[in-house]
């Protein structure tokens, strides 16, 4: 449809542009043969102008010059001559077939002219041309008329017409063919756009056939705008998607960050029981790098027979979601370590996600759960040889046949003895309960440190002249004031003065002694005694710990007493420090800051 309106365009142009063509012809044509009448009748009559009358008129039986002259000449447009009067009649004429030598104006002529005659009684219009004859008789004017050019086409230029229609009819198919070709890829374009807006669901708009190419601009402009709208979407989509991915990555990253920081280690296990995710922590509990338990099953990295079956237990994609077991394992790659092992099926949406795997230090706990119970033990053995021995002492001062007073102020003296050790028991036990309930709350004053001192050490002089030790006091009386609950530092220093005279040998020495620097006062309590070693200077301190007594000497203890001092100095704001040696004797020494001195009239406790 499109092609048959360029064909009948480019037909209708083509013969638009014949006709014009031969318009310009014949206009052309005609100028052409006007000025050709007019050169040649203009020379005519200028040359024959120039001959005497007597020679151009007709001398009576014979024709004139004029006559023979013009009567000579093949040209069709001469339509006559003549020469005319000045009363204007003619003295000679000649005419050629079916002219007639219109009237002459009566006058004398001056000089060369021309003028149009109308066509009158002759067919055609007539182009005259006239002049005074140059002889003596100059009264008489040549006159010659040519036939104005009719302006009809020349058939003589009838074949280059034809050529110029024929090229112009040639050039049209041509010109059809050519532009037929070069819109081809624009309808095949135009097409694609429509298959491309169906294919958007958005269906690019039909236009009417004279507005094919801007029908065509029009699809393409929309679909830039769309193509281009749509680029903008999805830079935007692309954008947005870009910035929750890395949400998405922040979030992962802060929640692995998280999971690494627990103190626990984690372990992830799909269905098949490969590892997915591991924590850095289970290098130091299970003493495997993360590099080799990650992507490997479980036999690759697991040496723990307990842990294996239990895992082995929580493979497949059937686990409850509910399903949980917490086993408790030394781990053979970490050699003194106690483990505790929970897992714990991830299931949800009625999908089987695979096992996670919580690993904790429980190596403290089964500590304390041991030292626990050895000290439940050891209590009850400690309650129970006292009791037996007040029992016993008790049964023979109810034995009416001992009357020897001696014996029986023996019997009283153990029996004293044995309830004191059994009070301090009871009253360390007391005071570490408090402490841990958090009941044991210090109640500071100001306190003159060496009469605190002088105190303690008059309290355990006695003790230590039973053991054969010499007690030293080396305080100053001017020593700086402290902040503290006297009470509970009493506690404190006398558990450090009983090790000391407890953990000496007979003739030894203890000094108790106070030095103050410019911040601090610094408290020692150092003995000649038995010493210890680096592994157990470091734990002293703990609950319940005790050096195991290796001598003949059984010093008996309950491990309260160190772990009670380090806690009340503590709470004091202070430190607890211990240098000793196997063999040698220790120094136990309690750093406290110094109180500002008193304004007069402060209380001094
Ligand atoms: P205990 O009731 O066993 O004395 P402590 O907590 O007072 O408990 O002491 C803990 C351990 O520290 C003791 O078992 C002992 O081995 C060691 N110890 C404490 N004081 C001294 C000391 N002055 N010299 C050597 N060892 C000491």
């Amino acid at each position: 449809m499109k092609n048959n309106r360029i064909g009948l365009i480019l037909v209708v142009s083509s013969l638009a542009v014949i006709a014009l063509v031969v318009t310009l012809l014949l206009k052309r044509q005609h100028t052409e043969q006007a000025e050709q009448v007019r050169v040649q009748g203009l020379g005519t009559v200028r040359s024959l102008a120039a001959l005497p009358a007597s020679v151009l008129l007709p001398a009576p039986g014979q024709p004139g010059v004029l006559a023979s002259l013009l009567a000579g000449r093949d040209n069709p447009d001469f339509a006559y001559a003549a020469i005319t009067g000045e009363d204007g009649r003619n003295l000679a004429e000649v005419a050629s077939p079916g002219a007639i030598v219109p009237p002459a104006a009566p006058l004398a002529l001056a000089s060369f002219d021309e003028r149009s005659v109308a066509p009158g009684q002759n067919a055609r219009a007539i182009r005259e041309f006239r002049g005074p004859l140059a002889s003596a008789d100059a009264r008489l004017q040549l006159r010659i008329g040519y036939f104005a050019p009719h302006g009809l086409l020349d058939l003589k230029d009838l074949p280059f017409y034809a050529l110029i229609a024929l090229a112009v009819f040639l050039l049209v198919p041509l010109i059809y063919i050519v532009i037929k070709r070069e819109m081809a890829p624009l309808a095949a374009l135009g097409e694609q756009l429509k298959t491309l807006g169906a294919a958007q669901a958005q269906p690019v708009q039909e236009f009417d056939a004279g507005q094919d190419v801007r029908g065509l601009a029009g699809k393409l402009n929309r679909y830039l705008d769309h193509t281009s709208a749509r680029i903008r979407e999805l830079e935007q989509d692309s954008i947005a998607s870009m910035a929750s991915g890395r949400l998405l990555e922040y979030g992962s990253n802060k929640m692995q960050a998280v999971l690494q920081c627990l103190p626990d280690g984690l372990l992830v296990l799909d269905p098949a029981g490969e590892v997915t995710f591991a924590t850095g922590k289970i290098e130091p509990l299970l003493g495997v790098p993360v590099a080799e338990v990650l992507s490997q099953p479980v036999e690759a990295w697991c040496r723990d027979p307990e842990l294996r079956a239990m895992l082995a237990r929580f493979r497949g994609a059937g686990q409850d979601a509910r399903s949980q077991m917490t086993i408790e394992f030394n781990p053979l790659g970490v050699p003194g370590k106690r483990l505790w092992a929970t897992a714990q099926a991830l299931t949800g949406h009625s999908m089987a996600y695979g096992t996670l795997v919580v690993l904790r230090d429980a190596t403290r706990e089964h500590l304390a759960r041991q030292a626990g119970n050895d000290f439940v033990a050891h209590v009850a053995h400690e309650l129970k040889s006292p009791l037996n021995v007040i029992g016993m002492y008790g049964e023979m001062l109810a034995d009416v046949g001992i009357d020897d007073p001696a014996v029986r102020v023996e019997a009283i003296n153990v029996i004293q003895d044995e309830v004191e050790r059994m009070v301090s028991l009871v009253n360390n036990l007391l005071n570490v309960s408090k402490l841990e309930m958090g009941s044991m709350r210090p109640e500071r004053h100001r306190v003159k440190l060496d009469d605190l001192l002088r105190d303690a050490w008059q309290q355990a002089r006695s003790r230590a002249e039973a053991k054969n030790i010499r007690l030293d006091l080396q305080v100053a009386r001017d020593l700086a004031a402290v902040s503290v609950d006297k009470d509970m530092f009493r506690i404190a220093l006398n558990n450090l003065l009983n090790n000391a005279i407890k953990y000496n040998t007979a003739g030894g020495t203890v000094t108790l002694a106070a030095e103050e620097g410019d911040s601090d006062v610094t408290i020692a309590v150092r003995d000649s005694g038995i010493g210890m070693t680096p592994e157990d200077r470091e734990r002293v301190t703990e609950k319940f710990f005790r050096v195991r007594e290796t001598g003949d000497e059984q010093r008996g203890g309950h491990g309260l007493g160190l772990y009670l001092s380090n806690q009340i100095v503590e709470l004091h704001h202070g430190r607890l420090t211990i240098e000793s040696e196997l063999g040698h004797g220790s120094v136990f020494s309690i750093h406290l800051k110094k109180m500002p001195a008193l304004a007069e009239g402060g209380q001094v406790l």
